[in-house]
């Protein structure tokens, strides 16, 4: 294989640039379990802050936040309620059912990403009947599938939530591209949520770790559940001040990711067999027949240009280690491809 030049497979892709590793190298630690560490305290309450919430749990990872959140909504035999192209739901190797004894309620996705509004309500099962399993949580995503859901949406469900007496989670895993997206504050997004999971290491640039934030009660039963699964870590300070150091000067950046996936798409767009999904944020779909999507993806690859997909599906996302000029490098070996393959199909004039 190629030595990847442009990656642009995921924003998880991103190392710790020279001023995150200063900060990672002189970060206090003590031991977490004991509650010790100077520096995950500090992240944990900076994240709380800032969404206004009681309290947060600084996790290992995205995955096992979304476990932690669902558990201490729910008990043994209950039920949530998610999309079915949910992370919660669909990527995370069946935790919610194996490890939590949950049953996941999932629902189709609108083109949008949204979920049906009557169709969530009418999902929401428990009460007397002892045939049903009880609903406990609604789980939302946002961003999903790199677009942003409106806030409109969210109060919607959050009042359907509230109706049933239910919890609201929300998978913000890319939570900042979102509000940056929606042009709204972090808190004012996630003010609805009774749980919030969040990623340090997608568009934030920190090498590892999610926070999840809520209520003192539920963030208490998931700090003893992280504690269950293996997640309780010791002298976690040197990634968490990775994350405050990525709070602190990755969020506005964002801006930037957003700018260079429009040009991207604009890009890739000008090309008829491309089909190419105008980004709200850092990810953007492609659509192709398999042959023309599958053979671009091969001849970007020898490029050294990284990207995700199969059966002519792409997947391009920018980050922080992409820049202006590794948008035009993709693009210029994008067209050299298309122009190749045009040269390819005409057949020489004077051939006999
Ligand atoms: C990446 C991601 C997660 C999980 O994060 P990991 O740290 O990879 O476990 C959860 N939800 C969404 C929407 C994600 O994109």
């Amino acid at each position: 294989m190629t030595d990847i030049l442009h990656d642009f497979r995921s924003d998880t892709v991103t190392r710790p640039d020279a001023g995150m590793r200063e900060a990672i190298a002189k970060a206090q630690v003590g031991d977490d379990v004991f509650g010790d560490d100077p520096t995950v305290n500090r992240l944990e309450r900076h994240v709380a802050g800032m969404l206004g919430k009681e309290a947060a749990l600084y996790v290992p990872s995205g995955t096992m936040s979304n476990l932690l959140a669902l558990v201490s909504h729910c008990g043994r035999g209950d039920a949530f309620i998610a999309g079915a192209e949910a992370h919660c739901y669909k990527y995370e190797a069946g935790g919610a059912a194996v490890l939590g004894s949950l049953q996941p309620q999932p629902l189709p996705h609108l083109a949008d990403g949204r979920m049906d509004l009557k169709l969530i309500e009418a999902t929401i099962s428990g009460g007397d009947d002892p045939h049903f399993a009880e609903t406990k949580v609604i789980a939302l995503e946002n961003t999903i599938g790199g677009r942003a859901l409106p806030m409109r949406y969210m109060d919607e469900v959050a009042a359907i939530a509230r109706r049933h007496k239910i919890g609201l989670h929300l998978d913000g895993a890319r939570l900042f591209n979102a509000a940056t997206a929606l042009g709204v504050s972090a808190k004012t997004l996630t003010a609805q949520f009774d749980t919030v999971s969040m990623c340090l290491s997608k568009g934030l640039g920190a090498p590892v770790g999610s926070v999840l934030s809520g209520s003192g009660e539920l963030i208490g039963k998931a700090r003893r559940m992280r504690k269950m699964l293996g997640g309780g870590m010791r002298q976690a300070g040197v990634l968490a001040a990775a994350g405050l150091y990525a709070l602190e000067h990755n969020v506005e950046r964002l801006t930037h990711d957003h700018r260079r996936a429009r040009t991207l798409a604009e890009g890739l767009a000008r090309h008829q067999q491309l089909r190419v999904t105008m980004p709200d944020t850092n990810i953007i779909f492609v659509d192709a027949d398999a042959a023309v999507g599958d053979g671009l993806r091969a001849y970007l690859d020898k490029q050294g240009v990284a990207i995700t997909g199969r059966y002519g599906q792409q997947r391009w996302v920018t980050h922080l280690d992409v820049g202006d000029a590794d948008v035009a490098a993709a693009l210029e070996h994008v067209d050299a491809y298309f122009a190749g393959a045009e040269r390819a199909a005409k057949p020489l004039r004077n051939a006999s």
